[in-house]
């Protein structure tokens, strides 16, 4: 039977892109191949707020006990190795009869399964068949992996989707939701913008962008990656989100966001779990 390290497993409402507003399970698996560490500082600086937290790790029992940051990676638990204790490895039964205990009913109705990390689409897409076909996940329609786009789909991942799909012929949907790294994020282009790999996602569900923005220089990075991904054969939507895991830094910058997405003509995507529910861990 297989098994993934889980940082969090949780219900809640998806708070972003496409299906902002739905009731989700979100699982949110261990680790990641990027720290982001430019998000929220100025340029060519990297976020060091997760240094003290981490030396101060002794007191931290569980996830929902660490703090919040305002800048660098808002997920930093699900990958840094210094909190890789605080993610149990769990079997695909387990998983399975922890989502059922949280769904409202007890089995699936119309929420939908978010896949989510850290990045999600490292190995544990070995395990990720052994998961959604368990008894207890026959109903699940929609699924979304929150992906950074830079993972290739195994071909027996890919095979087992085709499968997945032709049990409920014409209502399910894999969704790729890809937050493709800018530079703001302190990642570097050429490993973080992979129009070769995104296209692929189209192949097999629905896939589209999603870039997290604060400036116009931003925009611009999104506008250069937009042009890289069309000339790859892309044809999904763009969304542009502000940045801000904290209510502070994000009602500063929401609403010109939200413009610059009307000037470009691309779609807005919120952050419903900041207002909602101050980004807190489990929502
Ligand atoms: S890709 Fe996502 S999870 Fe990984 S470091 Fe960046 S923001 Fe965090």
């Amino acid at each position: 039977m297989s098994k993934i390290k889980i940082a969090e497993l949780f219900y809640s409402i998806q708070g972003e892109g496409r299906y902002m507003g739905v009731p989700s399970v979100f699982l949110r698996t261990f680790g990641c191949n990027f720290k982001c560490q430019g998000f929220g500082m100025s340029k060519g600086e990297l976020s060091t707020e997760i240094e003290p937290i981490a030396e101060r790790i002794a007191e931290f029992k569980t996830y929902e006990e660490l703090p919040l940051v305002s800048t660098g990676c808002d997920s930093y638990a699900s990958w840094d190795p210094r909190f890789k204790d605080l993610s149990p490895m769990l079997t695909s039964d387990a998983i399975a009869e922890r989502i059922v205990e949280i769904l409202p009913y007890k089995t699936w109705l119309d929420e939908h399964l978010v896949i989510t990390g850290g990045e999600p689409l490292l190995g544990w897409q070995r395990a990720y068949p052994d998961l959604l076909s368990h008894v207890y996940m026959n109903q699940l329609k929609e699924i979304t992996f929150e992906t950074n786009g830079t993972q290739r789909l195994t071909s027996e991942f890919k095979e087992y989707l085709e499968e997945w799909y032709m049990k409920m012929p014409g209502t399910r949907c894999v969704t790729f939701s890809v937050s493709a790294k800018l530079p703001c994020s302190g990642e570097k282009w050429e490993e973080a913008i992979r129009p070769d790999v995104v296209r692929e996602y189209e192949e097999i569900g629905y896939a589209y962008l999603k870039f997290v923005v604060a400036t116009e220089e931003d925009l611009n990075d999104a506008e250069r990656a937009v042009d890289e991904y069309r000339a790859a054969g892309f044809q999904g939507p763009v969304y542009i989100m502000p940045v801000g895991g904290v209510e502070r830094v994000y009602t500063l910058n929401n609403r010109a966001v939200a413009e610059m997405a009307m000037r470009k003509g691309w779609r807005y995507s919120d952050r419903l779990q900041v207002p909602l529910f101050k980004n807190e861990w489990g929502t």
